[in-house]
């Protein structure tokens, strides 16, 4: 397996290639999308990258954990052809241009993180315009961020296939992440109850029962058990704004505090 941390060492492609874009701290969720990505191109890039930008001024960058000796041997495990690693001083010039992409961002992550998807946008730009990936694999965990990924692609005619594969769980339902280890044992056993919210939900709207109340009293459970939840949400992820209506292309969103670590997590109404 091959690192790059430069620009100017990325081969262009000769074959299908297909990345997957991570910030490292790899985990099972990450190792997922490889997998996936190995199906769906013939050569496999990782890009790891903690990614200032997206990053707010109070927000965890400079404690983001970063084990990369770990990472590139977890890749060379699963048979990923490059692995792209670069610093922040090859990735930015001093003022760099920016892209940003309108609606999906305009509520939930976007307005609780101003700025965080302009930094998205941009370095996804950025790793599609260095790598030239045919496909790019993505997790829908971060379901806002695939719904910004596909308007990026769609408005800028880039051509490069995106996947978006499914969450994968602790056994207790906690989505993985690379910010639980942030988490104490306790706050791991309390973190399971999201899932078990955005189930009964997903089940409300699908019963077409009052979605409405359903979320008032999941949002008063887990503020029970120590969340300070920043919402639960019935959205539509054609335009990420909230709805009570749209099923078919709806989904349940979570966000909140457990002590100092912001976990979001989501469930599709129709999976
Ligand atoms: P990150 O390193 O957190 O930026 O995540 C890199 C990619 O992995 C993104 O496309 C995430 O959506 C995806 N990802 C993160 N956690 C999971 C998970 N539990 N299951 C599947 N994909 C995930």
């Amino acid at each position: 397996m091959k690192v790059f941390t430069t620009i100017a060492e990325v081969p262009l492609p000769t074959v299908r290639r297909a990345l997957v874009p991570t910030m490292g701290a790899l985990h099972e969720g990450h190792l997922s999308l490889v997998r996936r990505a190995k199906e769906l191109g013939q050569e496999v890039a990782v890009s790891i990258f903690v990614n200032p930008t997206q990053f707010g001024p109070n927000e965890d960058y400079l404690r983001y954990p970063r084990p990369l000796e770990r990472d590139l041997e977890l890749c060379e495990r699963e048979g990923v052809d490059f692995v792209f690693a670069p610093s922040v001083e090859e990735m930015y010039s001093p003022s760099p241009a920016k892209v940003q992409v309108p609606l999906v961002t305009e509520e939930f992550e976007g307005k609780l993180r101003p700025g965080h998807f302009d930094g998205v946008a941009t370095v996804v730009a950025k790793l599609f315009g260095i790598l030239r990936p045919d496909v790019a694999v993505f997790g829908l965990k971060d379901l806002q961020q695939c719904a910004v990924i596909q308007k990026l692609v769609n408005d800028l005619n880039l051509r490069v296939e995106l996947a978006f594969e499914p969450t994968l769980r602790e056994d207790s339902g906690l989505a993985r992440s690379s910010r639980n280890v942030y988490l104490s044992d306790e706050e791991r056993k309390v973190s399971a109850q999201i899932y078990q919210s955005l189930r009964k939900c997903r089940l409300a709207v699908l019963e077409d029962r009052d979605a409405e109340e359903t979320i008032q009293e999941e949002i008063s459970s887990l503020e029970a058990v120590g969340f300070k939840v920043q919402y639960l949400e019935w959205i539509d992820r054609s335009t990420f704004h909230s709805t009570r209506t749209n099923k078919e292309n709806g989904a349940i969103v979570f966000a909140g505090y457990l002590g100092n670590t912001r976990l979001i997590d989501n469930i599709l109404i129709t999976a």
